[in-house]
């Protein structure tokens, strides 16, 4: 009697324990968030799954929708994909979002408007609302062969367009228009003078084009003469674009500085933001030298006091992280991607200059990038770096990146191999091919930049789009183009040696890119462990029809495992955002990229 009530009390005790761990195994067990009923994309080349979980803002288990809606709990957020391909989230290894934070709301964008027609028109009703003292600009981020009209507008069709407030359009870093008003604003007559640039005269008189000659300096100087957004509207500004790259997929961006972007002084909006968890993109910035003849001050005194990778806030574990030095270096470096102009000869002395300050990136181990459009430019870059290695060795050691690379050729593709570097490569010829094609021919375009003999040596490449004055900030431009091999004008870049797959393009895109901040094993795939950072898109990218995928965008975001945008069949998931200010920002009534329109 004693051992059988023992017995029953040992099963009691087993099945109360078994019960136990049930309940708090499926406790446990609980996803955050579940998407379901979805063509989810693996890191293999054509596995899809249906469905996964989300716990503690990773990927938890992938897997059946029947199985992973197993995982729901009472606050498990639960999102029907209705079919639609999930992507991992877009990682832009090339731009300029910090900066363009700060000024978005104050620019006309005319990314992705599809005739001039439209784009004047859109000139004009800005200018009815835009208040006394303030300007018209828009500021690159579109290109003549997106017109239907194939070409550029005219400054009579400008300054007809807006004859009495003041207007800029910034062309790529080549070209720049002001109308009357504008010149008169600014004060520019026949004695105005930059290096490198020049003002185009009619009778000693400013006509209002400005031409990069290449050196793109007349351009951005004279930007930044327009009034600037106040401190609150950069915060609203930042939060506006940052929503606007969610919208397009963008989910991780690395900032490569740029023309006017002071260190800290212009970090502090993006700095703030990311303190309050409300920076949707989780950002990396290389720091870039501004002003010429400062440039080894500046890194003397930046790569010596912060340190790589050090998350300033926002996600754990890297939100918005100080990654090291570059794309600027030193100004005797600055090759201008300006294919209207002849290729620029960089001068004598650059090699002792970027020596010095490659010795002070060096003796700090930090990662740093430099902007490199010619392989003439690159082979020098490639000798400096080659010397310093043997007095400071950080080859192979450190990460460091050839930005754009487009006439690389094999010899400094092997170097740079061996040398332990990545290439961050964009979408710029999608822009530009025309203008390099009619300098170098359609045979050396073929490989500019050689997308797939990077791939095929194994060379660590990043996909980005440069954003957002020399090409646009979308990333499905940057898609559409490696995988097309066209041009926005429709001119066939690239054959079968130079296109690549889909899913490769996607891959470079966001594992690719992940190496570019050193995180290619915490994110750029959809796999359990990984950050969740996804988008579900408002098309099949895999079957859709190739010219649509320009237009493709994402319908639902999700950074860190949550929602930070959303639209269409999914709107009531979509967070809220403050109202764009000022009022008359053409944000508010025209957004950013102008999809099928
Ligand atoms: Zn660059």
């Amino acid at each position: 009697m004693k051992t059988l009530s023992k017995i029953i009390m040992l099963f009691f005790l087993i099945g109360f324990m078994a019960c136990k761990n049930k309940t708090e195994q499926s406790l446990e067990a609980r996803a955050d968030l579940i998407v379901y009923n979805a063509k989810v994309t693996l890191e293999k080349e054509g596995d899809f799954a249906e469905a996964f979980a989300v716990k503690e803002g990773n990927f938890y288990k992938i897997g059946s929708s029947d199985d992973i809606l197993k995982l729901k709990g009472e606050n498990t957020q639960v999102v029907d994909a209705k079919g639609k391909t999930v992507i991992p989230g877009l990682n832009d290894s090339h731009t300029h979002l910090i900066r363009e934070g700060l000024n978005y709301n104050s620019e006309l964008r005319w990314d992705g408007v599809t005739t001039i027609t439209e784009a004047l028109s859109m000139l004009k009703e800005q200018a009815e609302r835009t208040p006394e003292g303030q300007w018209i600009r828009v500021i690159g981020g579109w290109g003549e062969f997106q017109f239907k009209e194939r070409r550029l507008p005219t400054l009579e069709e400008i300054n007809a367009a807006v004859p009495d407030k003041p207007v800029y359009i910034m062309y790529l870093y080549s070209l720049g228009y002001l109308n009357q008003k504008g010149i008169e604003t600014l004060g520019y007559d026949g004695a105005t003078k930059y290096p490198g640039g020049e003002i185009e005269l009619k009778n000693g008189r400013p006509t209002g084009l400005l031409v990069a000659k290449p050196s793109a300096l007349i351009l951005y100087k004279t930007l930044t003469k327009l009034p600037k957004l106040s401190y609150e509207e950069q915060l609203n500004s930042t939060l506006h674009y940052y929503r606007e790259l969610n919208r397009l997929g963008v989910t991780s961006a690395i900032d490569a500085g740029g023309g006017g972007q002071y260190y800290p002084n212009n970090y502090s909006v993006s700095k703030e933001l990311a303190e309050q968890g409300k920076l949707n993109v989780r950002t990396s910035y290389y720091l870039f030298a501004v002003d010429k003849g400062t440039e080894k001050e500046f890194f003397n005194t930046w790569v010596n006091q912060l340190k790589s990778g050090a998350n300033d806030d926002m996600f754990k574990p890297n939100g918005y992280t100080y990654e090291g030095a570059g794309e600027n270096l030193t100004w005797e470096a600055a090759d201008f991607e300006n294919f209207l102009e002849p290729r620029p000869e960089l001068h004598d002395v650059m090699e002792s200059e970027l020596d010095s300050i490659v010795t002070i990136i060096a003796k700090n181990q930090a990662p740093f990038r430099i902007h490199a459009t010619y392989n003439e430019s690159i082979e020098r870059f490639l000798n400096v770096f080659e010397n310093v290695d043997k007095k400071h060795p950080f080859l192979n050691k450190i990460r460091w990146i050839i930005d754009h690379a487009e006439t690389i050729n094999d010899a400094n593709l092997q170097r740079i191999k061996r040398m332990g570097g990545g290439i961050a490569v964009q979408d710029r010829m999608l822009f530009q091919g025309e203008y390099f094609v009619d300098r170098y021919g359609a045979e050396a375009a073929k490989h500019t930049p050689p997308i797939a003999k990077i791939i095929d040596m194994g060379i660590p490449l990043g996909f980005g789009t440069d954003g957002t004055r020399v090409a646009s900030y979308n990333p499905m431009l940057t898609l559409y183009w490696a995988i097309s091999g066209k041009t926005w004008g429709g001119f066939q870049l690239y054959d079968y040696n130079n296109k690549i797959s889909r899913y490769k393009a996607l891959e470079v895109f966001t594992s690719g890119s992940a190496w570019f901040s050193n995180e290619e094993t915490v994110k750029g795939f959809i796999k359990e462990g990984m950050y969740a950072d996804f988008a579900i898109l408002s098309d099949d990218y895999f079957t859709m029809p190739e010219e649509a995928i320009k237009n493709l965008t994402s319908h639902l975001t999700v950074v860190n495992g949550k929602v930070v945008y959303a639209a269409n069949d999914f709107k009531t998931f979509d967070p809220a955002i403050p109202e764009v200010i000022p009022s008359w920002s053409p944000v508010k009534y025209f957004g950013g990229y102008q999809n099928n329109k």
